[in-house]
């Protein structure tokens, strides 16, 4: 695994960030103040280029920083002008963000800045896609509303949770994919039963990276680090998503805080650190269409300090602490004894619209779930899929806020 920015040195990060450490990164003496009209130009005084590592076998390098374009990207072009400026060139979308505001929004970007596509690696996913037409289908209504031909790394599957469904149909179409040149890689995202996908893909040549939930939260599990590690040794890029978990306003968050505020990080900041001390991810994508937070998270992967070992207890210590407010995506424990509901994905669009603020993309998920299903959600017993619940969540209450807020 290369790091291709050593020369960013503590100094230079610490110039970077404002000189008061990572937690205070606005005011920087590197960069002019970013109040700069939409789309326009803004240079920074110096270049930065962010580390980057190498994805698996296919041996390309790319910024350890990924944007996760999850905003609307025609109305903020700004951040991706300044993604591209501070080195953050592994781009994430997805035509369901923002309605397709975010591949429209990059399309516009590329019309107006023609040279900075060469720059990237940009990934997107065939969100919705039923079988190897509909990802066809989604791949050129990507490229086109990208204004690109080609894509670097497709995810084929968006939300993969059975990896039964990487059939052989699918690999002839992303070889002849390739043999066209209108994808360079191939992969997919999962959020659900994350550790037996990542385990399956391991066993499969034409896999070329993975997006899987990764954070403080799910790295404690043992089969998910297994997962990982068999990935990683197959030469599977892993580009971990949701690095930033859960929020749970209680005392332990207070206290984790505290902890990392001493340290001068934020806890967003401690948390990426954390996913990129795992030497076998590739990249952490996090999505946030805010300038403030861009720009912390750059400060964060530029600054060399390694967390000690009192870090990670403190963040293992919170993770248990507070597991009851954090789906896990376990699905294969709680789904055959919810009565069809898809509680696991219920709950990822509940934090979508708690954590996130994404109210519309839950909205948007949540009404895609058959009207029967939805009609029972309030009356089914849960009580079997909460007693197997490893996270204890109280998947009835959930449910229940579940149709009050996202229906
Ligand atoms: S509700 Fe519990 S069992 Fe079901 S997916 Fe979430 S953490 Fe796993």
């Amino acid at each position: 695994m290369s790091e291709a920015n050593k020369n960013v040195s503590r100094r230079g990060f610490l110039k970077f960030a404002g000189a008061a450490g990572i937690g205070s990164v606005i005011g920087s003496k590197v960069f002019a103040d970013s109040n700069e009209p939409n789309g326009q130009k803004e240079q920074p005084a110096q270049p930065l280029e962010l580390p980057k590592r190498k994805l698996g076998k296919t041996g390309v390098e790319i910024s350890c920083l990924a944007l996760g374009v999850a905003f609307n990207a025609v109305d903020n072009q700004i951040i991706l002008r300044k993604a591209v400026d501070w080195g953050v060139t592994t781009w994430d979308s997805s035509p369901m963000y923002e309605n397709g505001n975010s591949e429209l929004g990059i399309g516009k970007f590329f019309e107006k800045n023609p040279d900075a596509r060469k720059k990237l690696f940009l990934m997107t996913k065939a969100s919705g896609a039923k079988n190897v037409e509909d990802v066809e289908k989604h791949l050129q209504a990507s490229m086109e509303r990208m204004k690109t031909d080609h894509i670097d790394l497709y995810f084929g599957i968006h939300g993969l949770s059975n990896p039964a469904q990487l059939n052989d149909e699918m690999k002839k179409w992303v070889e002849k994919a390739k043999e066209r040149k209108v994808i360079k890689y191939f992969g997919f995202s999962t959020h659900t039963n994350v550790a037996d996908c990542l385990m399956g893909a391991s066993k499969l040549e034409w896999i070329d990276a993975v997006m899987p939930i990764y954070n403080f939260r799910v790295m404690q599990a043992p089969k998910l680090i297994d997962a990982a590690q068999a990935c990683y040794d197959a030469g599977i890029g892993i580009i971990a998503m949701k690095t930033q978990a859960q929020k749970v306003e209680s005392d332990s968050d207070k206290k984790l805080m505290e902890h990392f505020s001493a340290k001068g990080f934020t806890e967003g900041q401690a948390k990426l650190k954390f996913v990129l001390d795992d030497k076998r991810i590739t990249a952490a994508c996090v999505g946030r269409g805010d300038m403030a937070h861009l720009k912390q998270n750059v400060a964060a992967v530029l600054d060399k300090t390694e967390l000690t070992q009192l870090d990670k207890e403190v963040f293992k210590n919170y993770a248990a602490q507070t597991c009851s407010a954090y789906c896990a995506g376990c699905a294969n424990i709680c789904g055959s004894v919810a009565a069809g509901v898809p509680v696991s994905d219920v709950m990822r669009y509940l934090m979508y619209y708690n954590s996130f603020g994404d109210t519309q993309t839950a909205r948007q998920l949540f009404a895609e779930i058959p009207q029967q299903t939805r009609d029972k959600m309030l009356t089914a017993d849960y009580a079997a899929a909460e007693s197997r619940c490893p996270q204890r969540l109280p998947i009835a209450r959930l449910m229940n806020q579940a149709v009050r807020t996202l229906a």
